[in-house]
Order: C-alpha cells, then sequence, then structure tokens
C-alpha cells in the first residue's frame, strides 16, 4: 500500500493542487505521526517540510521520520518561517486546510505571507483518511478490544442502587490504567435517561427495570473505539424486550448488507424500513454511523442522503438506536471494517439481552 505521503501527491494532482499547507493536529498525526499540538507540514509534489517551534523541535525530531523538520524560536514567528520556506521551495499558490483553519488563521496567512496564493482544500485530506492502511486497522482492531474489556469490567456494577455517574468513573479508570484514554466522555444513561442518544452520566442510581445504554471507546495508539451496548438492570419487561429485539434485528440487518459497492444511505435506509414496520420511524432521530479513526466521528457518513459509496478500508460505526421520551431508550453500536467481500466486525461483547442483577 501507498505511504501517506504518496497518497496525498496523487490526490493533489487529481485535484489539481500544487501545493498544501497542513496544519490541523489530526492530519498532521496522521501524515506524520507528530503528536503536538503546534506544526505545519508543507508539502508539495517533490519537496516536503515539518514546522514547529521550540517546544516541540526535539519531538518533532523523534517523531516525524518522513520529512526534513525545520524547528524556529522567538523572536521569529511561525509566519515569517512560512514564508521562509514558500519562498525558498518557489511555492506561490497553496491549498489550506477549510474544514479547520479559521477566518482568523486564512487572514494572518494572507497578510503575513504575501505573494502567495491561498487557495481551500476542502477536504482532500479527510477523503484519503477514510482508507485506512492495514497498521490504522491494527490500532482501530485493538481500541476495540480494550473496549470489549472495559465492558467485561464494568458489567458486574449493573446492580440496583449503583450511580451512572460511578460506573463512569470506573470506566476512566479502567482504560487509564490499560494505557488509553476515553475516546469521549463515556455516555451512560439509565431509565428515562436513556432516551436521550448522548446524555450524560448523572448521580442517579440504576433502579430495578432501567434500560441502561452504554456508549464508549478506548483511544490507544491515537485510533479510537466506539461501542454502544444496552443492558436490564433485574428482569426486562416485555416492551423492554420488544425494543431491546427490535433494535438488534434492524442492526444485525444493516451489518448482513454492508459490503463494497453498496451506498451509505442505503444502510441507513434499512433500519429505518425495520423500525417503520413498527411505527417506531419517528424514534430514531439520527444517522445510523459515522466513520471513525484518529477521531471517534470521522469524516464519512451512513446516513440519510449519504451518496459515499463503501470501499475496502473504511470503517464505521454502525449504531441504530430507538428512543421513548420518558420511558428509555436502546442502542446497539459496532465498529467494523468493510473488507474485499463484506465487512468484519471488531468488537466481541455479546449482543444478547443482557438481564443483570
Ligand atoms: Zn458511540
Ligand atoms: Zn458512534
Amino acid at each position: 500500500m501507498k505511504t501517506q505521503l504518496e497518497r496525498m501527491r496523487d490526490a493533489m494532482a487529481a485535484a489539481n493542487v500544487e501545493a498544501v499547507l497542513v496544519s490541523s493536529s489530526t492530519n498532521l498525526f496522521w501524515l506524520t505521526g507528530f503528536t503536538g499540538s503546534f506544526g505545519y507540514v508543507l508539502l508539495s509534489a517533490t519537496d516536503a517540510r515539518f514546522i514547529t517551534d521550540s517546544r516541540y523541535a526535539v519531538q518533532a525530531k523523534e517523531q516525524v521520520s518522513n520529512m526534513p523538520v525545520v524547528s524556529f524560536s522567538t523572536p521569529k514567528s511561525g509566519m515569517q518561517v512560512l514564508k521562509e520556506e514558500l519562498d525558498s521551495l518557489g511555492l506561490t499558490k497553496v491549498a489550506f486546510e477549510s474544514v479547520y483553519v479559521t477566518c482568523a488563521q486564512l487572514t494572518q496567512f494572507q497578510e503575513k505571507v504575501a505573494g502567495v496564493e491561498w487557495v481551500p482544500a476542502d477536504d482532500l485530506i479527510e477523503n484519503l483518511r477514510m482508507i485506512k492502511t492495514p497498521e490504522e486497522v491494527k490500532l482501530i482492531k485493538d481500541a476495540c478490544a480494550l473496549t470489549d474489556k472495559g465492558f467485561d469490567h464494568i458489567k458486574r456494577l449493573v446492580q440496583v442502587g449503583v450511580s451512572e455517574f460511578e460506573i463512569q468513573l470506573e470506566l476512566e479508570f479502567f482504560f487509564r490504567r490499560n494505557g488509553a484514554t476515553c475516546a469521549f466522555d463515556p455516555i451512560i444513561v439509565s431509565g428515562a435517561n436513556s432516551a436521550r442518544p448522548h446524555g450524560k452520566a448523572t448521580e442517579k442510581p440504576l433502579e430495578d427495570g432501567d434500560l441502561v445504554t452504554f456508549d464508549f471507546g478506548a483511544k490507544l495508539g491515537g485510533y479510537c473505539a466506539d461501542m454502544t451496548r444496552t443492558v436490564v438492570v433485574g428482569q426486562a419487561s416485555d416492551k423492554t424486550k420488544e425494543i431491546y429485539n427490535t433494535v438488534l434485528r434492524a442492526q444485525m440487518a444493516c451489518l448482513e448488507m454492508m459490503k463494497p459497492g453498496v451506498i451509505a444511505a442505503d444502510v441507513d435506509a434499512k433500519a429505518r424500513e425495520i423500525f417503520g414496520e413498527k411505527g417506531w420511524a419517528g424514534n430514531f432521530g439520527h444517522g445510523l454511523g459515522h466513520g471513525l479513526g484518529i477521531l471517534v466521528h470521522d469524516t464519512g457518513r451512513l446516513g440519510i442522503g449519504s451518496k459515499t459509496v463503501l470501499e475496502p478500508g473504511q470503517i464505521w460505526t454502525v449504531e441504530p438506536g430507538i428512543y421513548f421520551e420518558g420511558f428509555g431508550g436502546c442502542r446497539i453500536e459496532d465498529d467494523v471494517l468493510v473488507t474485499e467481500t463484506g465487512i468484519e466486525i471488531f468488537n466481541h461483547s455479546t449482543k444478547e439481552l443482557l438481564e443483570l442483577s
């Protein structure tokens, strides 16, 4: 497989872009492995520079091996160095990351790096990031494996009287103890709270019969996992079972149809069709899934209107959910890799209805 730099250069040639200035930490990490908070990559068809300041001079030399590193100290400014490097490479037209660069930053580029035409790069790099390298796939798989372990670890806390917040804290400790961080604030919501798809864990104690939704993921080696499981405290009522089994049926049907060539919107539509048969179409308010990678909500949507075609190397979350205000909700989410023939599911936590006490 081609390197990130080779793929960038192919995409730049195809889009007729002479040079790109990369400044977002997400894309800097993807291109070079650099994990600091400030840096620029200047990339043309033949040259590349990594520019950072003295705070990261040593770190950049250690982490960035695919291009020369230029570091500067005060009183020199980043804009001065950028201008010098652009001049020395003879670049006059540079694409900036319009997805990230603020209006204020663009004004700075335009005013302080005179003589250069700044053009938007749109989502040139984001689109490349959708197709993962084998190394990236391995990192996401590892993050998913630790996420499964995290679920095993907190399952035993599900009992009447334990608060959502206590479980969240235990999960955060678990990930930190295992060398990871949380990919995002874990969503742990019970009873009526579980009808809030992105609710926050509260001091509410778990109660008998509650649906409890856990939506969480480890971030390991710079890459995210994102899994959701919903369980029941004590015995599930008939209504709870009906909700759970319908969400599970929808999720399995969506996974079943995923393979190269399928349109993203069609996968989302499958879940809506199944919920619609129950008269619950209006209770599924979010998209079916999203791209996953360095960011937990990475490029790409499995949702209404998404024309993205599934391709080998993409990683998606698949997370249908149904929510009833005042009662509760249920969501089931897995992370999947599109392969040459179908998909590989990375999460192995059971999806059988767990009645825990
Ligand atoms: Zn999630
Ligand atoms: Zn998600």
